[in-house]
């Protein structure tokens, strides 16, 4: 922490600086799931861009694609005008998508960031439906612009007092099965959830106005590798049908094969009205979209724009990994490396009472740190151990394997290694792991 890059950032960044603060690493050069840093100490990379880098880092076929951009002298800046390459992206992309979601879909890009595509679907549902409000879930995480921060749950560190939207937006429980709100878990506290949902949004008497839509992450990631169950998604499909509701599914984290699936809600059979993308969509490069079902397709020409709506760059990247998933059965193999870890994670776990909960999708994993002396909830769970939490990933470090936290007092381990992670480097991970609880 002495080298001098590093005292030099402490010194002139922000405080609100995030990353840096517990991984204390100055990074020069990086190449599949692995980092090296300005001293020559190596790291797997088990964070990989927040979960964006579902190739590694600087995967052959992602810098042949920026290459071939640059060499071909293509419009670097292009705002949202028609290019050949923003036109294979988009056929990409539809390729992908289900058949019957595709058929009816519209893209819109929305700009580099995961916030500016779910700032975009605020607007999108609200200029729809002509209504206001949003239902957002507990524990869940959308961004950091003012509307996408007022629909975060929990994580209220990061939420300065008076986010825009607040006051229009209703928070509902998120299945959280190991922390069930509802003191059950299981099928049970997925049925109270449901019930609970559909008397707010179908009950004209609760005196609650129909929301302009219902924004959810299949997986709540920075909230704590929450996955939903298929039977409780299923349940809010429905729901928000019936009420004639938009569903916009947040697939920023989840999405491009993270949870063995290309994209989450594949997994529950579900179609969403609104899909929000970005991180791995645009292969390491700035990039993000917003993919809806054409009813929604209301708004005035020109009525949302954005000056850096067309990084070529990103879509080639984007292409090249939507390609390289498809030919190379990467979504097999993610489901099966994932399976892997979790089993290592299952089989610690076993050893370990610290180790609380082990959950997740594919490769999206979490490992909730608990202190098994402390008072258990009606679930007879012991509580939260964000001090453990944060001790073992220093523990991780000093091995060599980097990995974030989560979840409430974060207080979850959170995998996400690229999808490339072979079954020798899942063992490490595991190996390492294994010794930084121990
Ligand atoms: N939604 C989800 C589910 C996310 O995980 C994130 C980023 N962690 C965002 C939205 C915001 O994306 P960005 O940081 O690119 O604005």
């Amino acid at each position: 922490e002495d080298n001098p890059i590093l005292v030099r950032q402490k010194l002139q960044e922000s405080n609100a600086r995030s990353y840096p603060r517990r991984i204390p690493l100055a990074l020069k050069r990086a190449r599949g799931i692995h980092v090296e840093d300005v001293e020559g100490r190596v790291f797997i990379d088990c964070l990989a861009g927040a979960g964006t880098l579902a190739l590694g880092h600087n995967h052959p076929v992602v810098i042949a694609a920026i290459r071939q951009v640059l060499n071909d002298e293509l419009p670097l800046h292009t705002l949202d005008l028609s290019t050949p390459v923003k036109d294979r992206f988009v056929q990409d992309l539809f390729a992908v998508l289900p058949p019957a979601f595709a058929s009816q879909a519209k893209i819109q890009f929305t700009g580099p960031t995961g916030t500016d595509a779910v700032e975009a679907a605020l607007k999108l549902v609200r200029t729809a439906t002509g209504r206001s409000t949003v239902l957002a879930f507990q524990g869940g995480y959308h961004g950091m612009s003012q509307g996408a921060l007022s629909l975060m749950g929990n994580l209220k560190a990061k939420i300065p007092l008076g986010a825009l939207l607040d006051h229009g937006v209703q928070f509902m429980p998120f299945p959280y099965d190991y922390r069930c709100p509802f003191g059950q878990g299981g099928e049970a506290g997925v049925e109270i959830n449901l019930r609970y949902l559909e008397n707010l949004l179908g009950d004209p008497e609760s005196g609650v106005q129909p929301p302009a839509g219902v924004i959810l992450e299949v997986v709540q990631g920075e909230g704590g590798v929450i996955p939903a169950s298929d039977t409780w998604l299923r349940g809010v499909r429905e729901i928000t049908s019936r009420a004639g509701i938009p569903l916009i599914v947040d697939e920023i984290q989840t999405g491009f094969g993270r949870t063995g699936k290309l994209f989450a809600f594949e997994h529950a059979g579900i179609m969403p009205d609104v899909v929000v993308l970005s991180k791995a969509i645009g292969g390491s490069l700035p990039l993000s979209v917003m993919v809806y079902r054409d009813w929604l397709d209301t708004w005035q020409p020109g009525a949302h724009a954005g000056t850096f709506r067309g990084n070529q760059m990103a879509m080639a990247a984007g292409s090249a990994v939507m390609r390289y998933i498809e030919e190379h059965n990467l979504l097999e193999h993610a489901e099966a490396m994932g399976r892997r870890l979790r089993e290592r994670l299952l089989a610690l776990q076993a050893q370990f009472p610290q180790l609380g909960d082990v959950r997740g999708r594919g490769l999206m994993l979490g490992v909730e740190v608990v202190n098994p002396q402390g008072q258990r909830d009606a679930l007879g769970h012991p509580p939260a151990d964000g001090e453990r939490a944060s001790r073992i990933q220093r523990e991780c470090l000093k091995r060599g394997l980097i990995l974030e936290l989560g979840g409430r007092h974060g207080c979850v381990v959170r995998f996400l290694p690229p999808l490339i992670i072979t079954v020798e480097q899942v063992d490490q991970v595991s190996r390492i792991f294994a010794k930084a609880v121990q």
